[in-house]
């Protein structure tokens, strides 16, 4: 029934089953030590993540524990494809817009190689690739559960797209993860920077390309009227990503890793994050996975620095929260900041005539 809430009683089993996975030892947790990093020029507070028991992991197929591979040893194992490992298993559930929609096919699984308790995963059910833009009814669905759970315990989607986005795993997910301060690092800064017409995507003056979108359907909205909604509201961040690279594709091709103008450009090898709260889309077009430190002169002029270190930027990067293996990485981090960190791999921002409107991204159109 479309009228019946999207994976009703997802909170309880989340736990439960959460609890009961760790204790069996099916899913593995990483402890991390927490450092607030607050950026003097904007006043965000990024989180940076110091789990050095990740360092010792193999990194073979990226962190998806899954480097076994089929039968005939060619074709990696879909971690994402049933059977599903039960004790991962949290919910199954068909998602139609209305009555007459034959629907999508959706699991809820706990992420196996967590570092935030109750990390999870909505994975589509037949295989759809990761490079896919999000549909309205996966953003219908992913905003659903937001704020069926944020009426308990705040949480944050993410969905990293493209070969330079930390993206490991082929299979279409978007993950999530509870906010236990009730507040993502972004949600100031995006708030106080919204535009005074709430449906205008805008841009954050931040050192890099990024596309917001304020969420605020309107009350009486149907289950089809907001799949409609939000799936216009991450469109409208789609075009304007397209439309920013269609520029530097020919004015900067550097800054897009390229050699020469061009006007080519395939969907599928784009990459991007999306971040997403019961409130807002912010999307980020990105360069590169990871962020390599330079020489130390040119880091902190001539400091003790970490040439070389890494660190790998996903969505969860522009939600203000960056994960580092390392001490010496972390150090890093400190002192160059999370924002030029997270400038490395973005784009270069759209620029504008008029500083006035230097945040509306719609005066462009
Ligand atoms: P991404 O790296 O963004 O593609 O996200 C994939 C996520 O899936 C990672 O956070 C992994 O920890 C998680 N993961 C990998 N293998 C499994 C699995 N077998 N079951 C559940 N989660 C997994």
């Amino acid at each position: 029934m479309t009228s019946s809430a999207v994976f009703a009683g997802l909170a309880p089993r989340l736990k439960s089953q959460y609890n009961a996975a760790l204790k069996a030892g099916s899913l593995h947790f990483t402890d991390s030590d927490e450092v607030e990093l607050e950026d003097e020029a904007t006043g965000i507070p990024f989180e940076v993540r110091y789990a050095p028991a990740l360092a010792k992991k193999p990194t073979a197929n990226k962190d998806s524990g899954s480097t076994a591979s089929t039968a005939d040893d060619s074709k990696p194992v879909d971690p994402f494809a049933p059977p599903y490992q039960q004790d991962l298993l949290v919910a199954e559930e068909t998602v139609k817009e209305d009555d007459d929609d034959a629907g999508e096919g959706f699991v809820v699984l706990l992420n196996k190689f967590c570092v935030t308790p109750r990390h999870f995963l909505l994975v589509t059910k037949d295989f759809r690739k990761q490079t896919t833009p999000v549909s309205p009814l996966e953003t219908f669905t992913a905003w659903s559960i937001l704020k069926q759970l944020g009426s308990r315990e705040k949480h944050l989607a993410f969905f990293n797209c493209g070969d330079e986005s930390g993206a490991s795993q082929p299979h279409k997910h978007l993950q999530f993860i509870p906010i236990s301060t009730g507040m993502a690092p972004f949600d100031s800064y995006i708030d106080a920077h919204k535009p005074a017409k709430p449906q205008q995507p805008f841009q954050l003056p931040l050192p890099y390309a990024n596309f917001t979108a304020l969420i605020d359907p309107p009350s009486s909205a149907s289950r089809s009227d907001l799949v409609a909604y939000l799936g216009q509201r991450f469109l409208e961040l789609l075009d304007l990503m397209i439309d920013h690279r269609r520029r530097l594709s020919l004015s900067d091709p550097a800054a897009l890793g390229l050699d020469a103008p061009t006007r080519g450009m395939r969907l599928s090898e784009l990459s991007y994050n999306v971040v997403m709260t019961q409130q807002y889309l912010h999307l980020v077009p990105r360069r590169r996975e990871k962020y390599t430190a330079r020489a130390s002169s040119d880091v902190d002029g001539g400091g003790e620095g970490a040439p070389g270190r890494t660190v790998s930027v996903n969505a969860l990067g522009f939600a203000g929260m960056v994960l580092v293996k390392d001490e010496a990485t972390l150090e890093v981090v400190k002192r160059v900041g999370v924002l030029e960190v997270l400038k490395e791999v973005g784009l270069p921002p759209l620029e504008f005539s008029d500083p006035q409107h230097a945040e509306d991204v719609g005066e462009l159109a």
